[in-house]
């Protein structure tokens, strides 16, 4: 099923910086404590994820590929109370349909790893192998065989924008994990394991640390922390404005809204707020199934939040005399 898995690739991949969305995210679900990542040509020519998480079994790793095989799901009850970000089985499938993808890996009990070979669905190769315990995935060649595709792509400079700001809210998302990430040769980000304000510094400079106002409020519905910039910060562009549920990135216009509107009065005309929220809900109380890039997220109970959201933020604004 080449085909079928050509046409899921066009859904799950639509530029080098998916794949690095979805490499990272599978890091984290194998519990790395440090990602590190490497990219040539904006991703085109390679893009490698390299982490010290659980690593996988021989048969774990041929099955990788195979589409609808995750190792995430025992129980479709489990859909209902997702803790991991994978659940479809259909990440690496896809990429290996349109790439060259070489995997290492090798877990923490084993003494010898696997290394795997695929090129367009196909194994081109598989061998055991000394490698540290962890996963390496390297991407080549994206959309080699898909020559429209490859040709859509935008500059470098886009693509590696476009793969800054994936890498960039994986980051935020998780402070407690290192990361880096080097392009040509250029290391653009080195993070050490930290806390929310030292990764958002980190990531946005020295400067961004005075600006910012924290923002705390537990409630029954959702636990919010973080940090909103303060209104003379505001910026002429939408650049800082991050929500996470649940340490996942998403975007929602109607958070934004609650955001915005907590600033009232506060902002001249066409300026953003920056900011940083991370809210943590029951799992069981929204829907992230609505979207084949996740970032999206149905709420049981958005006019809740929306009110809790806005009150925290005029509290910690009040607090702050600005
Ligand atoms: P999903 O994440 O939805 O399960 P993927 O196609 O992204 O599907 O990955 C397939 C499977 O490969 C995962 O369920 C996991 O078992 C394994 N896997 C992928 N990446 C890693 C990794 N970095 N470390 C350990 N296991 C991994
Ligand atoms: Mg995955």
């Amino acid at each position: 099923d080449h085909v079928a898995n050509q046409i899921a690739a066009g859904e799950v991949v639509q530029r080098p910086a998916s794949v690095i969305k979805e490499l990272l995210e599978n890091s984290i679900d194998a519990h790395a404590t440090r990602i590190q990542v490497v990219i040539k040509d904006a991703g085109k020519t390679l893009i490698q994820v390299v982490d010290d998480g659980v690593g996988m079994s021989v048969t774990d790793a041929r099955m990788s590929f195979e589409r609808h095989a995750t190792s995430k799901i025992k129980l479709a009850d489990d859909l209902f109370s997702l803790k991991t970000k994978g659940f479809r089985g259909e990440a690496l499938a896809s990429i290996a349909a349109i790439a060259h993808v070489e995997l290492k890996t090798r877990r923490a009990e084993e003494e010898i790893g696997t290394c795997i070979k695929m090129e367009g669905s196909q194994v081109v190769s598989q061998e055991a192998c000394v490698t540290p315990k962890g996963t390496c995935l390297s991407v080549k060649n994206l959309f080699y065989n898909i020559p429209a595709r490859r040709n859509f792509l935008k500059s470098d400079n886009v693509e590696t924008r476009h793969i800054i700001d994936e890498f960039q809210r994986v980051a935020l998302a998780h402070p407690d994990i290192s990361f880096s990430l080097t392009h040509n040769n250029n290391e653009l980000f080195q993070l050490p394991p930290s806390n929310q304000r030292q990764r958002i510094t980190n990531i946005f400079g020295g400067k961004t640390n005075e600006k910012l106002v924290p923002v705390e409020e537990d409630t029954g519905i959702v636990k919010v922390s973080g940090f909103v910039g303060k209104p003379e910060f505001a910026k002429k562009s939408r650049g800082e404005q991050f929500f996470f549920v649940n340490n996942r990135f998403i975007k929602s216009p109607y958070l934004n809204h609650a955001v915005v509107a907590a600033f009232e009065g506060l902002l001249k005309d066409k300026s953003y707020p920056s900011y940083f929220l991370y809210l943590d809900v029951d799992p069981k109380s929204i829907d992230i199934n609505i979207h084949p890039t996740k970032t999206e997220i149905k709420f049981d109970d958005e006019h809740a939040l929306y009110a809790i959201l806005k009150s925290a933020i005029k509290h910690s604004l009040g607090q702050f005399n600005v």
